[in-house]
């Protein structure tokens, strides 16, 4: 109760919204409830009146037809029942209304947070799941506010209002009628903790399970090549296997609770006859008390045995509440107040030290050099030395845990994410294409490039005379769910657009993937186009094609251990220059 009051609260604050509109509607529903039960107590006050003139020895029927009354009591539920109309039909307008303000409010905030969110955590988060908790989730939290709140509050509502009317009729009676209700809270209660440990279990296996279906899809091809699907497939099966068991266990507890909290309820029924028939004999309780009793009873119970269900539903949703808060506290990108200017487009490390949050050792550690405004620095080193985190820390993917970086004297931290990028091109090494045409893809670069604009850079990239040849040239769809192109192709696409977007900064991973000579030549051709008059931070994995570099770093185990032009390292004679001649020999 105090934690879905918390719940409501937390989603209403970050969606800033004001929720007036909301509270508005529930208020008219609880008056549609009003409506709904007045009618019976008009009913008793009716025929009370009628029994008490009854008393004077004149028949019944008699008396209620010449009773002027009548069109009294008759317009008065007349007036009930149009009333329980129209706020039955404003509540739910302006609850649903209220809800969906609310809720899309909230949906804006949390979009606006993940886009601000450093772009290494959302790559390390896998998609799928942060799919799940921006659409799935977000859909949960969304239905509480049309309809659970909602009916949680009639539930809550009407037997309250019952309750009272009932007590102040005959207090007997009521308390008889819920004498069994605090067993019945206390048979939810308990069976409640048992059931989620269990459920948060499933939840957990299920969690394994899916991941181990995603490498067991992903790999299939592998696996069966070695021989291994069989193996992989019983390991799955028992994974299933205890789900289903766990499942069974979870199901099994959650209805034999709920079948004895009802069960716990309608006792109260029983106990309200036995009582009404003791009344009646030692206290000469009026027929008339009873019979209201009894009808009312089993409206009045009504959402109390529904609100069983809505447990259940209601943790389900606090759950999905919970990881969509989890993606809230996730610290965005600190943005700058003041966002500085760089002058011109130097980029500097200055003692620059970074390690994952999942890591224990320092992925880079101290590492100082200068790129000048329109040279080329080439980074170079074994696999696991840096070199991409170098990147992502450039691209502001993730921020430096000491030292700084600065483009043109200016910390990144203060330039503001969105004006970062428009000063920096990437060409990485996993191209990433959309669900559109040649055209859209490229343009992407530079959204306001006319098509002959985004041509010519395909042409420049030396894109065009593949292009030519896919059936609908530059129209045709590429990305998800059209063409594949081979990684060379890609890689002349993604250069394209760099070209079109023309930014003073380029960071580059050259490919590692193995492309024929000609098409490795034709890259490079696109590469030494791209890089001319720009800032270029280099990943090189062919030490021949930087050659030519102004300045290159060795990186190993996140340091720079050697640094200096191509002639230099080679005379220095350390790790560079035997890796210049193993990749020689291999040539
Ligand atoms: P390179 O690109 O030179 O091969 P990386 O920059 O990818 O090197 O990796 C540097 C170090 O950081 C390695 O020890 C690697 O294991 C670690 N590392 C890289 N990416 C992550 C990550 N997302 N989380 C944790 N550790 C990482
Ligand atoms: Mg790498």
């Amino acid at each position: 109760m105090r934690a879905f009051l918390d719940l409501l609260n937390r989603v209403i604050r970050a969606g800033n919204q004001r929720p007036r509109r909301f509270y508005w509607g529930l208020s008219l529903r609880v008056l549609e409830r009003i409506f709904s039960i007045a009618p019976f107590f008009l009913a008793y006050v009716w025929l009370d009146d009628l029994l008490q003139k009854s008393g004077t020895g004149l028949e019944f029927a008699e008396i209620m037809a010449n009773d002027g009354q009548i069109l009294t009591y008759g317009m008065a539920l007349g007036a009930l029942l149009a009333g329980q109309l129209l706020f039955s039909y404003l509540g739910q307008l302006q609850s649903f209304t209220g809800a969906y303000e609310l809720t899309g409010s909230y949906r804006e905030t949390l979009i606006d947070h993940v886009r601000r969110l450093p772009l290494g955590t959302l790559q390390q988060e896998s998609s799928g799941r942060l799919a799940s908790v921006l659409t799935d989730d977000v859909n949960r939290v969304e239905k509480i506010f049309t309809h659970l709140t909602a009916e949680w509050v009639a539930a809550v509502a009407v037997p309250l209002l019952f309750v009272i009317a009932l007590v102040w009729i005959d207090w007997r009676l009521t308390l008889s009628l819920l004498v069994t209700l605090p067993l019945a809270v206390a048979a939810l209660n308990a069976a409640r903790r048992f059931f989620l440990a269990r459920a948060d279990r499933k939840q957990e296996q299920f969690l394994d399970v899916s991941g181990l279906l995603v490498e067991f899809i992903t790999g299939i091809r592998t696996l069966r090549l070695f021989n291994r699907a069989k193996i992989w497939w019983e390991r799955l099966d028992r994974r299933f296997e205890a789900i289903r068991h766990s499942s069974m266990g979870v199901e099994a507890w959650a209805g034999g609770s709920v079948q004895l909290y009802r069960l716990c309820l309608e006792l109260g029924l029983v106990a309200l006859l036995l009582c009404g028939a003791w009344l009646a004999k030692s206290d000469g309780l009026a027929p008339l008390h009873w019979l209201l009793f009894a009808m009312v009873a089993y409206k009045l119970l009504d959402p109390l045995l529904d609100a069983a269900a809505f447990l259940t539903e209601m943790r389900a949703m606090a759950r999905s509440e919970a990881r969509v808060q989890a993606l809230f506290d996730r610290p965005p990108l600190p943005e700058s107040s003041a966002p500085t200017e760089p002058d011109g487009f130097e980029l500097a490390f200055e003692g620059v030290s970074f390690r994952y949050d999942t890591g224990t050792a320092w992925a880079l550690r101290d590492v100082s050099f200068r790129a000048p405004q329109g040279r080329i620095v080439a980074v170079v080193g074994p696999s696991g030395g840096g070199k991409s985190t170098l990147l992502n820390l450039l691209a502001r993917f993730f921020d430096p845990q000491e030292g700084r970086i600065t483009l043109g004297g200016v910390d990144l931290r203060d330039l503001g994410p969105d004006q970062l990028y428009d000063y920096l091109s990437f060409v990485f090494q996993d191209v990433q294409l959309f669900d559109g045409s040649v055209l859209e893809n490229v343009r992407i670069g530079c959204p306001e490039a006319t098509d002959a604009e985004v041509m010519d850079a395909c042409r420049a990239a030396w894109c065009d005379e593949f292009i030519q040849r896919l059936p609908q040239g530059y129209e045709t769809l590429i990305g998800e769910n059209g063409q594949r192109l081979s990684g060379g192709q890609r890689q002349r696409l993604s250069i394209a657009r760099a070209l079109l977007k023309d930014a003073p900064v380029l960071l580059l991973d050259e490919s590692t993937a193995s492309v024929d000579p000609e098409t490795q030549h034709e890259i490079q051709g696109a590469i030494s186009r791209l890089i001319k008059g720009r800032t270029v931070i280099v990943i090189a994995h062919r030490l021949h094609t930087i050659q030519h570099a102004d300045q290159i770093l060795l990186l190993t185990q996140g340091r720079i251990i050697e640094r200096g032009s191509h002639a230099e390292l080679l005379g220095a004679g350390g790790l560079y220059r035997d890796m210049w001649a193993l990749q020689t020999i291999t040539q």
